[in-house]
């Protein structure tokens, strides 16, 4: 018999409602899948508290990373969601998402604010000795500067939008990239996973977004669609991928999750 592969996803939004009806279904077919872990990111205060819920039911599976949905740009909620991760910072394996987001928020005047908060989450990550997971989108290249500047290690820059190139200071610094299953179909994402090395590249599925089709529900299972078309574009064998991808995320979130 084969043996069993195991992928870790990396990122995604499990304790979401869109799983309400049918979740122990969707974490049946991960684990007979070989997902050894889930993370699952938190971007609303009310997520905080539902994700908590769903963490605590799927314990040592599910884990939790708080973050702020970028494009809440209000420092009275960012402040609330930073005393949370230093009340809650033994049971979240990571800030984040937390980011820039330069395609929903325009104003320049937001844009600064976005990136003060930005900036607050990258020194509390440092403090409280977590990776920090990075929503960047449209502004890639900008998110890298800040991260590089304010000196933050342990970074998984997610869903990365932009091209190779912009990634690259990420990649010298040892930042961890994940790719998404809609690599299945974007050309973008597949440049990406064939020019980053598998030294930086992790797995997310982003759930419920970023399907291997557009249009329908993703899930972790799908994390497969991920792992294949790293192993096709960059000609090696699914199980080096998995191994690869496994060790990063251990490496990232500082736990071992084959074990
Ligand atoms: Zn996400």
């Amino acid at each position: 018999m084969p043996m069993k592969l195991s992928f870790v996803d990396t990122h995604c939004h499990i304790h979401m409602e869109e799983f309400d009806q049918d979740r122990d279904e969707v974490i049946r077919r991960a684990r007979q899948t070989g997902v050894v872990a889930i993370v699952t990111s938190s971007i609303t205060r009310d997520g905080f508290w539902r994700a908590r819920r769903i963490v605590n039911s799927y314990q040592g599976y599910v884990h939790h990373s708080l973050g702020l949905d970028p494009s809440i740009v209000d420092f009275k909620i960012a402040r609330e969601m930073m005393e949370l991760a230093e009340e809650y910072y033994d049971k979240i394996i990571a800030i984040g998402e937390v980011g820039l987001d330069y395609w929903r928020v325009k104003d320049p005047g937001l844009r600064e604010r976005q990136k003060l908060i930005f900036i607050e989450w990258i020194k509390l990550a440092k403090k409280l000795d977590k990776p920090i997971v990075v929503h960047s989108r449209s502004a890639g290249k900008y998110a890298i500067e800040i991260l590089l500047r304010y000196s933050a290690t342990r970074v998984l820059m997610h869903a990365f939008d932009g091209r190779p190139s912009r990634a690259k200071l990420g990649v010298l610094n040892g930042f961890y990239f994940s790719i998404p299953p809609s690599v299945n179909y974007s050309n973008q994402k597949m440049k990406l996973a064939k020019n980053i090395p598998l030294e930086n590249l992790v797995l997310e599925t982003d759930s419920p977004v970023l399907a291997p089709e557009r249009g329908v529900r993703n899930e972790p299972a799908n994390i497969v669609y991920s792992a294949r078309k790293i192993s096709e574009l960059k000609g090696i064998e699914l199980k080096e991928v998995a191994k690869a991808t496994t060790r990063n995320a251990e490496e990232l979130y500082n736990m071992e999750f084959t074990a």
